[in-house]
């Protein structure tokens, strides 16, 4: 018999809608020309592109022509940092983006910093939440740029996005987000014109992994990031992912048509996930916002245990979610995100995280609290610490 698997990590990626697999298909044989060739075998792929395009667009209230195709969100949020830094350095050298983004915002600008931008990572509040206060205080009169994402992949916070922008724009200063997590799931629009460049990847709405597009502001002065052939108005060279753009949009398809009944379903499961874990599992606490929250989101910070061991175990029980830190070189270090809502470093280390999917049920949730309190418990009684704790505290 197949392995159970029980898949509570749609953060990291997700399971493609088969209708978006089944789009591609034909890209892959029959209709496999290259589009930027000139006989009639080529076209079914450009007219496929810019079908896409559209489609993409009207999610956000773009223009076709504003939307560039990239090979990924980590692509799509490097080019519009580096590109704008670059474009409008006459103007400035000074960045504000915020100690939680993705590594692909926050890599990006540490290596800005290398060739001379200033950087300013704004610190959340503890629930994760950026205030347009805290941003207002940091604006100079040579900021160029700021980058603020619309959801956070860790917590789920959901971010100001709108008034942050506008705070931004009405400055005269470039508004980029990070919406990889929150597109798909959050009406987002930029038709005010206030986000200037937007970021977004298919493989977290169902769609395959390796394409992903940026939002360019048709004002926006943008310098092309790839250079070779004329793809995409010349600006990002390379032989289009054709499969991988048409599989995107019919995964933004389906995923806006259901965005507000996947909303309310995921809401539903994930608070009654939440609070069977508050009420079942002593010690442990939710990380991110109560209400400003992605809907399918449940992030938690065990305390006397390492995330990772419970996650080992649940992966026995092909239990698939993830933990709040990064592996590196063999030590485990909290997230940075952890870190700046201000946990101490040994209760980042219980974290773990849950992410729901279209396809997640009530009796999936069921079975992973049942297995999460058998495992707790079993990697907290061999813990003398908890004993001590425990004792002192009543509840054993
Ligand atoms: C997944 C993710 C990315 C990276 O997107 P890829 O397409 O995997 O490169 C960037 N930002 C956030 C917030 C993400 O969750």
């Amino acid at each position: 018999m197949e392995k159970r698997i029980i898949y509570l990590d749609n953060a990291a990626t997700t399971p493609m809608w088969k209708e978006a697999v089944e789009a591609m298909l034909p890209y892959f044989s029959d209709a496999f020309g290259n589009p930027s060739s000139q006989y009639s075998l080529a076209n079914a792929g450009k007219r496929a592109i810019e079908n896409a395009r559209k489609q993409i667009a009207a999610t956000i209230g773009a223009r076709p022509e504003e939307i560039y195709f990239t090979g990924s969100g980590t692509e799509a949020d490097n080019w519009a940092i580096k590109m704008a830094a670059r474009a409008y350095r006459d103007k400035g050298r000074h960045i504000i983006t915020t100690k939680i983004e993705h590594h692909a915002v926050l890599h990006t600008c540490e290596a800005l910093e290398q060739d001379g931008y200033r950087v300013t990572y704004l610190s959340p509040d503890e629930d994760g939440v950026i205030s347009p206060e805290s941003l207002e205080r940091v604006l100079t009169p040579d900021t160029i740029l700021v980058s603020i994402m619309a959801a956070n992949n860790e917590i789920g916070t959901v971010e100001p996005i709108e008034k942050l922008a506008r705070m931004v724009t009405k400055r005269g200063i470039l508004f980029h987000t990070d919406a990889v997590q929150a597109y798909g799931k959050l009406p987002l629009s930029v038709e005010n014109g206030e986000i200037a460049m937007l970021s977004a990847s298919a493989h977290k709405i169902g769609g395959p992994k390796g394409v992903g597009f940026l939002y360019v502001r048709r004002d926006v002065r943008l310098q092309s990031f790839l250079h070779g052939g004329a793809q995409e108005k010349r600006r990002r060279a390379g032989t289009e992912n054709v499969p991988g753009i048409v599989g995107f949009a019919k995964a933004a398809e389906l995923t806006f048509a259901k965005m507000k009944e996947t909303e309310a379903r995921e809401r539903e499961l994930r608070d009654y996930f939440i609070n069977r874990v508050l009420s079942e599992i002593p010690y442990v606490r939710v990380t991110g916002s109560a209400t400003k929250r992605l809907s399918g989101h449940a992030s938690f910070c065990f305390q006397f245990i390492e995330g990772e061991t419970v996650l080992i175990m649940l992966d026995s029980d092909g239990i698939c979610a993830s933990s709040g830190s990064a592996c590196t070189t063999g030590q485990t270090e909290p997230s940075h995100v952890l870190t700046a809502i201000g946990l101490p470093e040994d209760v980042a280390h219980g974290a773990i995280r849950f992410t729901l999917g279209r396809e997640t049920t009530k009796e999936e949730l069921d079975f992973t609290i049942d297995r999460m309190k058998e495992v707790i418990g079993r990697i907290r009684a061999m813990s003398p610490c908890y004993a001590k704790f425990a004792a002192r505290d009543g509840k054993e």
